[in-house]
């Protein structure tokens, strides 16, 4: 297949520039794409004013740079992050996306941090297959998740998330678009959108992706307000978003009671591959939820400590903090995560 790649520049500028892939122009030949080209582009830039195009082409898929796949389960997928927190990383490809091959469409569970990301996402489905991706799940509304999806938008996919995740989006869509653009180069960002769910969850839903189909289940508020699982049931594969960390320090942006709540019920039927939010893949689920369980256990139980003392916000957060500590060789991006949890542990635990 062939793909337009059209570079794009912040307007007044030459030099901050980056590729774009439109898949609407993907053909089967060079001159079929070349022909689709001019149209695509320009339809394309037309409402994005702070652009300007500097040329196109045409590559075939194999010129395409992609993300590095895993496979973990027979059509299933994944895209490994690096597990630090987004200040710490020079790109902010720090989740891990998943790809599920059906045998009549493809569905894509997260898309990154950016537009760029996403492409490379598009073009790692591309080098398995030239099926249609017909589907994209968001697992939550997180920047780091859920940045990368107007390429697939652009390629025909429905996009798919929790009942709550559309408006969670998009009151956070400009500090996100403001964040990514302060921590990453322009090359990263340029072109970075923020796309809202096209079909949400409330409750428990199915896609069939020909063959073989995927639940998805809206969950209560832990992580966020807005966690969505997915579960392959051909290969028994669980996406569990956020709501499992490995590796990098859990981050609560929802509640830590509830959190808690989540981990206690094991999901059934048992997965056999587990793909967290960050870190490794694991086939154990004890061995999944043990050291966030034990972190998010011992946070609940210090704050809980501090404010029956007595203590305000500004010493109980060092407290708790401190009182952690022995776990930071376990966890990425350790001190600084944990300081911000034991200040919303101790907003939420308050109230009780
Ligand atoms: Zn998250």
């Amino acid at each position: 297949m062939f793909h337009l790649i059209l570079t794009v520049c912040l307007a007044g500028s030459s030099e901050d520039c980056a590729p774009i892939l439109l898949p609407q122009a993907e053909a089967g030949t060079r001159a079929e794409c070349e022909a689709r080209a001019g149209r695509i582009a320009e339809s394309w830039l037309k409402g994005r004013s702070g652009l300007v195009g500097a040329g196109s082409e045409c590559l075939p898929t194999g010129e395409l740079t992609a993300l590095p796949l895993q496979q973990v389960a027979p059509g299933v997928h994944v895209y490994i992050g690096d597990p630090v927190q987004m200040e710490e990383s020079a790109d902010g490809r720090i989740a891990n996306l998943g790809v599920v091959i059906g045998e009549a469409s493809v569905a894509v569970i997260d898309t990154g941090v950016s537009r760029a990301q996403g492409q490379e996402l598009f073009a790692a489905i591309r080098r398995l297959t030239d099926l249609p991706v017909s589907h994209v799940i968001l697992t939550h509304m997180h920047p780091d998740h859920a940045l990368g999806t107007s390429v697939f938008k652009e390629a025909g996919a429905e996009i798919l998330g929790h009942a709550a995740m559309p408006m969670a989006l998009d009151i956070r869509a400009r500090g996100y678009l403001d964040s990514i653009t302060r921590l990453y180069p322009p090359a990263e960002v340029i072109g970075t959108e923020i796309t809202l769910p096209d079909r949400t969850v409330a409750d428990r839903d199915s896609i069939d992706l020909g063959g073989r189909s995927l639940s998805l289940r809206a969950e209560g508020t832990a992580h966020t307000d807005n966690d969505l699982t997915v579960f392959d049931e051909a290969t028994a594969t669980l996406f569990t978003g956020d709501l499992v960390f490995r590796e990098l320090a859990p981050v609560i942006d929802g509640s830590l009671t509830g959190w808690l709540q989540w981990l206690e019920v094991a999901p059934r039927p048992v997965p056999q591959v587990i793909v967290p939010g960050h870190g490794a893949v694991t086939d154990s689920w004890a061995e999944a939820i043990g050291p966030q369980t034990e972190f998010l256990t011992a946070l609940r139980d210090a704050t809980r400590e501090a404010i029956a003392a007595g203590a305000p916000m500004s010493d109980a957060v060092p407290q708790v903090t401190k009182s952690l500590q022995d776990m930071e060789d376990t966890w990425n991006s350790f001190p600084e995560t944990a300081a911000r949890d034991a200040t919303a542990a101790y907003k939420e635990l308050e109230w009780e």
